[in-house]
């Protein structure tokens, strides 16, 4: 066994068994509380399920239907309120990437179980209190800002709560508090880095060393191009709103995917035509089960995050199984004349190439009939002052290198460093205007 940071050693490598007993005990719990909202009254009696304890064991879990997106939204304002509102805290909503966001309420344990979930993650990523934590995700209702925040502040870190944006001021700030660990996306940490050195302040000024990255997919390539330009540790973080935010999945010192905190969350994965829950190691979409949050309990929730989970443990000791990295989302799906492309190939297969910058965008549009994907890249400075043969033979190798992985030939175009927009929260790299019909 490795020697490793733990925060909560006894949970975090409790034996299997026992984890067992822990989630069928606070599913039970979790049940009760779901009765008390309108949403599970009525999807739960549908079932068969008007007690706790009509869940005997583990199994009984299959019995629950799944929630949907749709559910929440349709749950809008007050529908999963489990308990009284003078017991909330806090609300917090999801980005809304794809539509109307969904609300989640806090009361005061489950900020308090939220925050513990975090400090075990950060500190099972080697932080400790001797860090200045620079915060750069978005504060406000997005929960990825306070969520860690909390975690950060409960480890002892020294935290700088700056939110996103503002390039510059970043920068400056990691070098007049010397910051040494990030929480950013991995797009505008890439973002960050082509901006370094601009107002004479260079990597060698700070004293970075980690990086915390998740909101958004990303491929390995991106995260060792980040490690390799940074000279840091990157973590892939994941969470989202609907389950209190970051904190249900991260990576520890080991960086081979993330340990899903299974004593908060019941994690599956399934089929997503059919709704059949799979074995370890096969890919689907990941279904989450709040197994501690009293105000807003969510069960069986279809994140719509395609993901495996592994069958085995992990060096560093923790029984809490590992969660694959977000392969891609159900529904940023793009289809190119009938051939399914996930933005996240498209990624991966770019971000291998040397000669290529940090920022990309995909587009889609119609050609008479057909669909054209062109996939627009910044490349490296020096390389635009070279020679034409040189950005066509460029071209030409991207081409294929995402022919193989994405089947058909998008255009591509190359473009100036800085010249493609720039997100500092969550990137939006995909522009489809295709005509809706
Ligand atoms: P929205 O669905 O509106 O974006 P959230 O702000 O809650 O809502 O974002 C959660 C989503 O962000 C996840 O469902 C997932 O698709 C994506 N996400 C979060 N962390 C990661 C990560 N580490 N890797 C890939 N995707 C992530
Ligand atoms: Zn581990």
């Amino acid at each position: 066994m490795m020697d490793v940071p733990f925060w909560n050693r006894e949970i975090e490598t409790a034996e299997r068994s026992c984890l067992r007993r822990l989630q069928l005990q606070r599913l039970r719990d979790t049940v009760g509380w779901a009765l008390q909202t309108h949403l599970y009254k009525r999807k739960l009696g549908q079932a068969g399920i008007h007690a706790p304890d009509d869940i005997k064991s583990l199994q009984d879990l299959r019995r629950i239907p799944y929630t949907t997106k749709d559910d929440l939204r349709l749950s809008f304002p007050k529908g999963l309120l489990a308990v009284d509102m003078t017991e909330v805290i806090r609300v917090h909503s999801s980005s809304g990437t794809t539509g109307i966001p969904t609300v989640i309420y806090f009361a005061r344990d489950d900020v308090d179980n939220w925050t513990d979930l975090l400090a075990r993650s950060i500190v099972g990523a080697g932080a400790t209190p001797a860090d200045v934590f620079q915060n750069m995700m978005t504060y406000g209702m997005f929960t990825g800002g306070l969520g860690l925040h909390y975690g950060a502040e409960r480890v002892g870190m020294t935290v700088i709560p700056i939110g996103g944006g503002n390039t510059k001021r970043q920068i400056q700030t990691m070098k007049d508090f010397q910051t040494t660990v990030l929480h950013v996306t991995p797009s505008y940490l890439l973002h960050i880095h082509s901006k370094l050195g601009e107002d004479g302040i260079h990597r060698e000024d700070l004293a970075l060393r980690k990086a915390f990255i998740g909101a958004e997919p990303h491929s390995e390539n991106t995260r060792r191009k980040l490690q390799d330009l940074l000279h840091i540790d990157a973590y892939n973080s994941y969470g989202l709103s609907e389950l209190n935010g970051p904190g249900v999945a991260f990576e520890c010192v080991c960086k081979k995917d993330m340990h899903v905190w299974e004593d908060a969350y019941i994690a599956e994965v399934i089929n997503p035509d059919t709704g059949a829950v799979l074995k370890e190691g096969e890919e689907g979409e990941l279904v989450l089960t709040n197994l501690v949050r009293r105000a807003t309990p969510i069960l069986r929730y279809r994140t719509r995050d395609l993901a495996f989970l592994y069958p085995q443990g992990c060096d560093c000791g923790r029984t809490h199984r590992r969660l694959s990295r977000i392969l891609g989302r159900t529904d940023d799906m793009l289809i190119i004349n009938g051939v399914n492309v996930f933005p996240s190939q498209i990624e991966e297969r770019i971000m291998k190439i040397p000669e290529v910058a940090t920022n990309y965008q995909i587009h889609v549009d119609k050609k008479g009939v057909l669909d054209r994907l062109t996939v627009r890249v910044e490349i490296c400075p020096k390389l635009f002052l070279g020679e034409a043969t040189v950005l066509e033979a460029l071209k030409r190798k991207i081409v294929e290198e995402l022919r193989s992985s994405i089947v058909i030939s998008p255009q591509v175009e190359l473009h100036e460093p800085g010249s493609l927009p720039v997100f500092e929260g969550k990137a939006k790299r995909v522009v489809d205007e295709r005509p809706k019909d």
